[in-house]
């Protein structure tokens, strides 16, 4: 048993089962018995339940957004937002049919024609994080059970109750019963799933070294992996960007969800003159951000995830201002917020350097380091230096300069003008460096080629009367 808190009060309000590694085994059994069937299904009846649950999923996104802020903290508009971008995950799926097609060669050799099929892979199981606890399995799930595999979720334990809320829609949606199923639990859940030779590919999202050990662990097992870590990712300000509209993104994309997100900005690279009007730009903004409850409409930030995650962000504050940055605000601080409940004000830090401990961690909460550069060349030396590479962005009006940065620049997902820039579904998501490992991104093409396995068929309809026997290797022409 786990609890699950709200933690825009502190309250516990329920707890979550745990699942043993036999219940887990249980659950793959089941899913493998589905994944038989499911596979068997027309192409236009998965499409019809992916069309019927991404009408279910719209009709009640809202009360589906209560139940991500009730237990992630996060705001109501926000909660709001990832489930839009989930269920752009599952509108991409419907149109299974088209993504699924293969190709045809006719006459590959005299009277030989060679054409390919793309089949699902079986069970396949989602590990996911806390962070979106209704986006990210989306992510996963919508793209797995088009291309007719089952799916096994195991969710973040500490806001399990999105996931289950996904199920029932599911159902609703004539899903049979195995396709698509949820076990709540923790590492030995996560192990039981490693372990299981029933499940043939394992999509994971989380922090770096839990991805590091999925991926490890899993392809030792002989299975596909694709293991999204952590991030640090840095919003580079050229001189001649326009101040106003980088300040109010660096705020956006900085405190939005109090930082808890893998594309939130946490570094503001300022290039040469324009670092004193922008950190005074971005600093007379954090007085204003609405901290609050997320179910309370008026709140622009709420919580963090737990007690133990803000006092950790919190000592990270402490860590820059001993490791010598300039504390411009100090979210420690901040008076008119409730002290129930994890909360934590914004914090912006100012003459960071590479070496300090806010630089080189992922801090995962509302604080923002500013560090200063010379050049163009030097910003993006720093970020190609960054353990990490989720998303960057550049500000600027200069479009050779963007040009160039999304070519030097080593991440995998860029942002000109546009600080988190989440590819839309059709596109595929995915860092670079220890924010991922595998080598397919998540969802759009990559998703179905993750959730797929090709296989070439070559055939031959001879005339019995011309068939010799000829030892030597086939040859096409
Ligand atoms: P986490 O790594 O602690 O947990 C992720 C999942 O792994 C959960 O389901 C959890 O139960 C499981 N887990 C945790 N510890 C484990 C262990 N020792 N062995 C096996 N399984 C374990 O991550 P989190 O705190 O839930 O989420 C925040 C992290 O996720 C941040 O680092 C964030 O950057 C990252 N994230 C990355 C992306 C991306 O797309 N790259 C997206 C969202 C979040």
């Amino acid at each position: 048993m786990g609890p699950v808190f709200n933690p825009a009060t502190g309250e516990q309000i329920a707890t979550v089962d745990l699942a043993s590694k036999a219940e887990v085994d249980a659950v793959v059994a089941v899913a493998a018995a589905a994944a038989k069937q499911w596979r068997a299904a027309s192409l236009s009846k998965r499409s019809a339940v992916l069309f019927k649950f991404r009408e279910l999923l719209a009709a009640h996104s809202g009360e589906l957004a209560r139940i991500v802020t009730t237990e992630h903290g996060k705001v109501l508009a926000d909660a709001a937002g990832e489930i839009a971008r989930g269920l752009e995950n599952v509108e991409f799926a419907t149109g299974i049919p088209n993504l699924m097609k293969g190709s045809f060669s006719e006459q590959a050799a005299t009277g030989v024609d060679v054409y390919s099929i793309r089949q699902p892979l079986g069970v396949v199981a989602g590990i996911t994080p806390f962070n979106f606890p209704a986006m990210v399995p989306l992510w996963m799930c919508a793209t797995a059970i088009a291309a007719g595999n089952a799916f096994v979720l195991k969710p973040s334990e500490k806001d399990p109750s999105a996931s289950l809320f996904l199920a029932r829609l599911w159902k609703e949606a004539g899903l049979p019963d195995g396709v698509f199923n949820v076990v709540h639990g923790d590492k030995e859940a996560v192990d039981a799933i490693l372990l299981n030779p029933e499940i043939a590919a394992v999509s994971f999202v989380g922090s770096t070294p839990i991805a590091k050990y999925i991926y490890e662990t899993g392809t030792a097992q002989g299975k596909r992996v694709q293991a999204l870590g952590g991030a640090k990712n840095h919003m580079i300000v050229l001189p001649d960007a326009e101040l106003d509209a980088a300040a109010d993104a660096a705020i956006s994309a900085g405190y939005g969800a109090a930082g808890e997100r893998c594309m939130a900005i946490s570094v503001v690279v300022a290039v040469g003159d324009i670092a004193d009007p922008l950190v005074d730009a971005i600093a007379a903004r954090i007085p204003k951000i609405k901290i609050g409850d997320g179910a309370d409409p008026a709140s622009e930030m709420g919580p963090l995830i737990s007690a133990q995650h803000r006092d950790k962000v919190a000592g990270y504050v402490a860590a820059g201002a001993s490791e010598g940055a300039t504390v411009v605000a100090d979210g420690r601080e901040t008076t008119d917020i409730s002290d129930k409940g994890f909360f934590l004000g914004a914090t912006l830090l100012d003459n960071v350097t590479p070496e300090m401990t806010v630089y080189t961690d992922e801090i995962f909460g509302p604080v923002l380091s500013v560090v200063r550069v010379g050049t163009y060349a030097e910003a993006v030396q720093l970020v190609n230096d960054n353990e990490y590479g989720n998303g960057t962005a550049i500000f600027t009006r200069d479009g050779g300069a963007a040009r160039q940065f999304q070519f030097d620049v080593n991440a995998g997902m860029v942002g000109v003008n546009v600080p988190i820039p989440v590819p839309v579904a059709y596109y595929s998501f995915g860092g670079w460096k220890a924010s991922l490992f595998g080598d397919t991104h998540m969802y759009g093409p990559d998703g179905i080629h993750f959730f797929t396995r090709s296989k070439v068929v070559t055939s031959r309809w001879p005339d019995p009367g011309t068939s010799s026997i000829d030892l030597g290797f086939p040859q096409t022409r």
